[in-house]
């Protein structure tokens, strides 16, 4: 936010809401009575129309049993594909490339298991020190069922500063030994956003596969995947999607794989129309849907509906706008309020517009107590490891005077050292 039309009062908080597009979208959510929800991109909150399609399918599952699958409104057998096209919208895709199915974990196994073949000089995967650890985990445990060995076969990008990922750093790391290279779209503690566009084409410059995993950025970031030529994607749908504890995860393959064979074959994977003539043999489906593995987990997958239908009405580019605005804001609040002595905030997330996604990672040396001191007072962050509070002010239900007011949370804290009733050791979630 640019400093000549900023102000630090809380006038200027309810203005900037009086002016919101996107005001009007706060009352489809349900609030949590006495709090600030800060945490919606480790989980989004329930909307009404959340809640209208989840109840819609438990009344089909009610009164149509399994006719639902075929009878459904819409059909069952046909959901993963029909969210997919819808959600298609958001990330830049082509209504076939993408897929409501599975969990983001597992989107990773089946999409690495496809795309990445160790041959000759090419037996690497290439992916950075700061992802999400499942994302590690799940590589790891691929480049060891393909007969390779980590410490050989995983090249880690370094971050300079524990925060961020340096794009030529990527781009340094690509050698001709890597077959595929699998990084984050939103850094989970920092919020950088790296340059998708750029490292798709600097890795088709040099032969290599490139996914990303977007679990921090769909639904408030727009993708350009097709334009941009992503080889694949996956992301999770309960951060920014608003889908639910635990939702359906997607998926993205670049048209250009249909009819490469899933790494993780099963029958949801198979094409409809032979499906149900339980052959031996796999028959792929000829688009994204063949990397779909079991049943549709229908009460996970109904909210994102309803959710879907919210972030379609909105805009994904109307949701980036007011997001950018908002995460700006609450810099702003930190720059001038609470950056120096004795409140030593920092921020660790990029300033520029073009490198930050939707949440702002506030560096302390005692994150940890003032984010428990926090959810005392009624706000909800989240705290990641070693020293960051993750803030997400989400452009559909979160207002400026919100973040007014958790700038004075923050203030208030350590005007009156109230961190210090809290122990040091953490609790298992955070
Ligand atoms: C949230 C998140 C996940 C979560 O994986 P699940 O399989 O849904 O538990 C994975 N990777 C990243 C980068 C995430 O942000």
């Amino acid at each position: 936010m640019d400093r000549k039309d900023f102000s630090s009062s809380e006038e200027f908080a309810l203005k900037l809401d009086s002016f919101d597009p996107l005001a009007e979208f706060r009352s489809r959510f349900y609030q949590i009575p006495g709090s600030i929800y800060m945490d919606g991109n480790s989980l989004g909150l329930l909307s009404k129309d959340a809640e209208e399609t989840l109840l819609r399918v438990l009344d089909e599952w009610k009164t149509l049993g399994i006719g639902g699958w075929s009878r459904g409104n819409p059909p069952w057998i046909s959901y993963a594909e029909h969210l997919g096209r819808l959600e298609s919208r958001l990330v830049g895709a082509e209504p076939e490339e993408v897929v409501v199915s599975g969990s983001t974990t597992v989107n990773l196994h089946t999409l690495v298991a496809t795309f990445f073949k160790p041959e000759g000089e090419r037996r690497k995967i290439l992916a950075d020190v700061l992802n999400f650890p499942s994302d590690l985990y799940a590589i790891d445990a691929q480049i060891r069922l393909k007969g390779g060995n980590s410490r050989r076969d995983l090249v880690l990008v370094e971050s300079r500063d524990g925060h961020i990922i340096d794009e030529d750093d990527v781009i340094d790391a690509m050698s001709e030994e890597i077959s595929v290279a699998v990084l984050p779209s939103v850094l989970y503690r920092s919020g950088q956003l790296l340059d998708m566009e750029r490292l798709t084409r600097e890795a088709h410059e040099r032969g290599i596969i490139i996914g990303f995993d977007c679990s921090h950025s769909v639904g408030v970031v727009p993708h350009y995947f097709d334009k941009w030529g992503v080889d694949f994607a996956f992301w999770c749908n309960y951060k920014y999607m608003n889908g639910g504890p635990g939702a359906t995860a997607s998926l993205y393959v670049n048209k250009r794989h249909f009819g490469e064979r899933p790494g993780l074959a099963g029958w949801f994977g198979n094409d409809r129309s032979t499906m149900f003539n339980m052959d031996k043999a796999f028959d792929p489906a000829k688009d994204a849907s063949a990397w779909q593995i079991g049943t549709t987990f229908m009460l996970s997958t109904a909210p994102i509906e309803g959710s879907l239908r919210i972030m379609l009405e909105a805009g994904i580019e109307k949701i980036r706008e007011k997001s950018l605005k908002i995460t700006g804001y609450l810099m702003s609040l930190i720059d001038e309020m609470l950056s120096w002595e004795p409140y030593n905030y920092s921020i660790v997330t990029p300033r520029e517009p073009e490198r930050r996604g939707g949440h702002v990672g506030v560096g302390h040396e005692e994150a940890y107590r003032i984010s428990e001191a926090l959810k005392a007072r009624g706000v909800i962050p989240d705290f990641r490891p070693p020293n960051i509070i993750r803030l997400a002010p989400v452009p559909l239900y979160v207002s400026y005077h919100e973040v007014w007011q958790v700038a004075q949370h923050l203030k208030e804290i350590i005007d009156n050292r109230e961190y210090e009733r809290y122990p040091k050791q953490r609790g298992i979630v955070t």
